[in-house]
């Protein structure tokens, strides 16, 4: 019954719940640990928190459909204009609010291999056509997605830095690549990690909308300011193409609670600068335990880190589950030898990295 682009369409996969596990182990579900969706494990601020729970008194009434508070925080922070936003319900639902607005079945779609999974199943969804574009140390090729665009490409997406690689492109390679594109091709420059970057090299897209008008900056709530489950994400462009996303986006597409956490949490630095803290630490701590084990791994610019087990990951993958941990295997982006793994709190790591020990001793 299903037209022909969401008949082909695999689902997307989530990390293995805690409580699923909990159950099949026999566990507790604290003594579970998850580092498999490239959620911020400090838990989450407590400005945010104690938003949240003021904005439930509110909740037999629908939200402000236009998120006036968030936007206007936003807008302030970034020196844009409120025009130029547009909130989704996450920013998967802002990619995919993207791609109904400017793709349609004869078109095409860019991105790279390896590139996060969410853009393949948005072009599917509409009946276009995806290029994945074959990647270059892992990491997006910009100049052949740029040699890949055609007349029938409508959308580039670039993830900067990209999920599961973590790999990152500086702020020159971005702009060299996006004065290749042609103007009536929009160019999606998701930043969900963006937050993490160190250093002036790195390209804060937002500063790039002036220059290049076909540019979409995508960002999101759920990482380093730890609001995932509330689901709040958001884009800004030109006020035109927001105009065009806000019309087609679901009128109250974030909830109360939600926009109240994310309006309160830009106010909390502190909690952002322990979030890169943390991930930094975590990241060294992850890539010095796989130096120890001789394992290689892809430099991260996240949240997570893809290391290589082996083939197949997947039996490591289920040995580190009978150990109580769960990460994400990344098979499915065409990565059989590695596994992703979320950067959690120092003793998640640690715990991590001895039953990856342990799952590789026995594997032998
Ligand atoms: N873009 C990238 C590159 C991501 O990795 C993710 C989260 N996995 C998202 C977008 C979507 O995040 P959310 O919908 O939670 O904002």
């Amino acid at each position: 019954l299903a037209v022909k682009g969401v008949q082909a369409l695999s689902p997307y996969q989530p990390g293995k719940p805690i409580e699923e596990l909990a159950r099949e182990l026999g566990l507790n579900p604290s003594e579970i640990i998850k580092l498999a969706s490239n959620e911020n494990p400090l838990g989450p601020s407590d400005k945010a928190l104690s938003a949240a729970r003021n904005a439930l008194d509110e909740m037999c009434l629908y939200p402000d459909g236009n998120g006036f508070d968030l936007k206007q925080a936003l807008a302030r922070r970034f020196g844009v204009e409120m025009s130029q936003i547009t909130l989704g319900n996450g920013s998967n639902d802002v990619l995919e609010v993207i791609a109904r607005c400017f793709v349609d079945s004869d078109s095409e779609v860019v991105f790279s291999q390896y590139a996060f999974a969410v853009y393949p199943l948005v072009t599917q969804a509409i009946g276009a056509r995806g290029v994945a574009v074959p990647a270059k140390d892992w990491g997006h090729d910009l100049d052949a997605m740029a040699d890949a665009v055609t007349e029938r490409t409508k959308l580039v997406f670039v993830a900067n830095p990209n999920n599961p690689t973590g790999t990152v492109h500086t702020a020159d390679a971005i702009e060299a690549f996006l004065d290749r594109i042609p103007e009536q091709v929009l160019v999606v420059l998701d930043e969900a990690y963006c937050e993490y970057l160190v250093g002036d090299e790195y390209p804060d897209g937002i500063r790039l909308l002036d220059k290049y008008p076909n540019l979409i900056v995508c960002r999101t709530f759920s990482k380093a300011w730890g609001l995932a489950a509330l689901r709040v994400g958001y884009s800004i462009s030109s006020p035109a193409i927001a105009d065009i996303l806000n019309r087609v986006r679901q009128p109250f597409n974030v909830d109360t609670v939600a926009l109240a956490a994310a309006t309160a949490v830009l106010e909390d630095e502190a909690y952002l600068q322990k979030s890169r803290e943390v991930n930094e630490a975590g990241l060294q701590q992850l890539a010095e335990g796989f130096d120890r084990m001789g394992l290689s791994y892809i430099p991260s610019a996240g949240n997570f880190i893809a290391v290589e087990v082996g083939e197949p990951a997947a039996g490591i993958y289920q040995a580190l589950l009978a150990h109580g941990v769960i990460v994400r295997p990344v098979a499915g982006y065409g990565m059989p030898r590695h596994l992703r793994v979320s950067v959690g709190l120092p003793q998640e790591n640690e715990r991590f990295l001895d039953a990856l020990a342990e799952a590789l001793a026995s594997a032998g």
